[in-house]
């Protein structure tokens, strides 16, 4: 009997080019029908049968053969590419014109498919089946799509991995960690009613903008006056706008921003920074005399994991890189692995990639950002050893 890493090993060279590539030929969100096509064929070849889920997703059962119970894992890839241009001058630099893999997608394919390919070919050593499902559309939402059309079910599953490529970690190193690892996310718009006038009368006019530089000041003290600060939040404007001219008093102020926070929250729970956005926001505006409209939307939720497959996941983590090489980390970005997590006891780890040699620093979604290769056989062995440990195994 071999150990995992040696069996990785065998197929690094397949791996890279896979993941090569993947990455010469990015597809954006649920227009990934090259990228599907190669998994589908990848899959079969491997024995499997393939279906189709989401449009373009790809899910494929692997029964193992130890006994005819057991529970089902659903392991998870991402497959779409960015609206970027890339910039890296790789010699396998994507071959469509805006559209790049700067997120690090094709690189989770590439894992997860020789990961099927090392399973597949030790399902005497499991109990239970394996749902590989590659997921469409993670950059906007894809998740629940695929959820909504069954994926949890059929069979049932029972417990999911998610892993994602990480540059802020260092090569060699997984981030794991209990609860929430990504943020929730809520974006908003709020347009600040005032009324015009004169700068040299402002008196006889509604100011917006006074008000509106309140509100942007103010509401940062939702966190520790309002919200536990051990609870973090980042409560951002990306875009302020409003006027003509400078001697003018404008009607409006535009703010648009997002208030990302990293738990989850029920709607109308105590903790909701978004809630208290919204009433702050209102009683300032009424301070000013000026009133608030609200577009507000819930993009994702916090990618919260389970506290045992948390311990699954570190003890997978640790036999791959060593105990000192394990992380606690988590990140204010954002994840749709949430859905499933949502649903499921689920563990999402981080797959460190930066080192300097490899150029493999620049932040995702990047025009140069790039993944160090290396780290590859780091999530093939991660992930085989977190299935036959969830499935009681080892390598046979
Ligand atoms: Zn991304
Ligand atoms: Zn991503």
């Amino acid at each position: 009997m071999k150990d995992i890493t040696s069996y990785v090993t065998e197929l690094t060279d397949e791996l890279i080019e896979l993941r090569r590539d993947f990455h010469r030929h990015p597809e954006l969100g649920f227009e990934e029908y090259r990228t599907s096509k190669v998994i589908e064929e990848y899959l079969q070849s491997l024995g499997l049968k393939t279906e189709k889920v989401a449009k373009t997703g790809v899910v494929a059962l692997l029964r193992g053969e130890k006994s005819s119970e057991g529970p089902v894992l659903l392991m998870r890839s991402d497959i779409d590419a960015l609206p970027v241009q890339e910039e890296t001058q790789l010699p396998f630099s994507s071959e469509n014109a805006n559209v790049m893999h700067a997120c690090g997608h094709d690189a989770h394919i590439a894992m997860m498919l020789v990961a099927a390919k090392i399973l597949s070919q030790h399902t005497a050593s499991f109990a239970g089946s394996i749902k590989f499902v590659f997921q469409p559309n993670e950059e906007v939402a894809g998740a629940q799509v695929m959820i909504d059309e069954g994926v949890l079910e059929n069979p049932h599953v029972d417990a999911a991995m998610g892993v994602h490529i990480w540059s802020p970690l260092p090569s060699g190193t997984i981030g794991i960690k209990s609860g929430a690892v990504t943020s929730s996310m809520d974006v908003f718009k709020v347009t600040i009613q005032g009324r015009g006038g004169h700068t040299g009368y402002p008196d006889s006019a509604v100011d917006p903008v006074i008000c509106a530089s309140q509100i942007i000041s103010q509401v940062q003290t939702i966190q520790t006056r309002f919200v536990s600060p051990m609870k973090p939040i980042a409560l951002m404007f990306g875009r302020v706008a409003g006027g003509t001219k400078n001697n003018i008093i404008p009607d409006t102020v535009e703010l648009e921003g997002t208030i990302r926070y990293l738990f989850s929250t029920k709607p109308g729970a105590q903790d909701n920074p978004t809630d208290k956005f919204v009433e702050m926001v209102n009683s300032i505006c009424q301070t000013y005399g000026c009133s608030a409209a609200f577009e507000i939307n819930h993009e994702n939720d916090a990618v919260v994991n389970d506290p045992i497959m948390t311990k699954l996941g570190y003890g997978a983590a640790a036999q791959v890189v060593g105990k000192d090489n394990v992380a606690e980390h988590c990140s204010m970005a954002c994840e749709d692995f949430a859905a499933f997590a949502d649903c499921v006891p689920s563990i999402f780890a981080f797959i460190g990639t930066a080192r300097n040699e490899a150029n493999s620093i620049y932040p995702h979604h990047n025009p140069k950002f790039t993944i160090d290769e290396a780290t590859l056989p780091t999530g093939v062995s991660y992930l085989v050893t977190g299935a036959l440990d969830y499935l009681n195994g080892g390598c046979e």
